[in-house]
């Protein structure tokens, strides 16, 4: 079987060759030009990028309406995936996020080279997302709480833990064990990054520990799950919350449906690797929607740290 074909689009979105080429005698591209002198036409054209269609409800949305509804459809609250730095904004008080390790980049340590090589892959993601690697991690001020937060984003080569987000995230929550903070990781994941092989994997033992040493401090870490959750993320720091919330509808699991069905031999149950799913048989604690996000995470952060607050208060008086 010839497989070049589809891996050479895994690899299209990169390029801007199609652009530079110039198409071969196309009698039908000529007559249309004149078009462009209709205005009405043309305008007729534009709300093409403008509107997104809703997966689920099929509802078309308009890009403005959904920006401002936080990417949830307003129809049926489907969840759209949001970029970090957009859930950041959401969150966080104005100004107050002080982000840390902003210049980390992953290096080629394994010298990956498959269809594309990992360095060209970098080159791409850095360019198309803006993004260093795909967690941003600081300090901010959420409510009156000082927290350390780090936020994923799977836009930025499927939000794939290699060594620069394994690193961010360590720092973040040895930073907040040192300043007696609660920390707050946003997660979305296809799981550990293949280019960096042993060295992704290494991180899932690096946060956990830190983690350790974090609770060992008795500060509260929350764990917020989005779609999707997967794999060595999963089986590390983000299923190691006090806390852990889930977005609603959004997938989360180790491996894939189909690797377990094959490997149990059995039937999966209905909505299996769902946020609801899971909340049912008790493996995260609570479903909150995007927008009551931070006025939830207020609160849990009033009754998680209520002891810390009363010794600082009892040590100042
Ligand atoms: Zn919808």
């Amino acid at each position: 079987m010839d497989t070049t074909s589809f891996v050479k689009k895994s690899i299209g979105f990169e390029t801007v060759e199609p652009a530079l080429t110039p198409p071969p005698a196309k009698s039908t591209t000529l007559p249309k030009k004149p078009k462009l002198s209709g205005s009405k036409s043309k305008k007729k054209d534009i709300p093409e990028g403008l509107w997104t269609k809703c997966p689920t409800c099929a509802t078309m949305i308009y890009d403005k309406e959904l920006d401002e509804n936080l990417k949830v459809c307003p129809k049926c609250s489907f969840h759209f995936q949001i970029s970090a730095r957009e859930r950041i904004h959401s969150l966080v008080e104005t100004c107050t996020f002080e982000e840390m390790d902003a210049e980390m980049t992953s290096i080629d340590v394994l010298g990956f080279k498959g269809v594309a090589t990992y360095k060209s892959k970098l080159e791409a993601y850095k360019k198309n997302t803006t993004l260093k690697d795909a967690v941003i991690t600081g300090l901010c001020k959420i409510g009156n709480h000082r927290v350390a937060l780090g936020v994923m984003d799977f836009n930025f080569l499927g939000g794939s833990m290699g060594s620069v987000v394994g690193e961010k995230l360590t720092r973040l929550i040895e930073r907040g064990t040192e300043k007696d903070m609660p920390v707050i990781i946003i997660s979305t994941s296809g799981g550990a990054r293949m280019y960096e092989g042993m060295f992704s994997l290494m991180q899932m033992a690096k946060t956990s520990a830190a983690l350790a040493y974090h609770a060992q401090r008795r500060l509260p870490f929350l764990s917020i799950l989005t779609h999707p959750t997967t794999a060595g993320v999963m089986a590390s720091y983000a299923s190691l919350g006090d806390l852990i919330l889930a977005e609603p509808g959004a997938m989360i699991g180790f491996a894939g449906p189909r690797v377990i069905k094959d490997t149990t031999q059995a039937e999966l149950p209905p909505g299996f690797q769902t946020a609801e799913f899971l909340l049912d048989h008790g493996l995260i604690d609570a479903i909150v929607p995007r927008k009551e996000m931070k006025e939830r995470l207020i609160g849990y952060l009033d009754f998680l740290t209520v002891g810390k607050q009363a010794a600082k208060k009892a040590a100042a008086s």
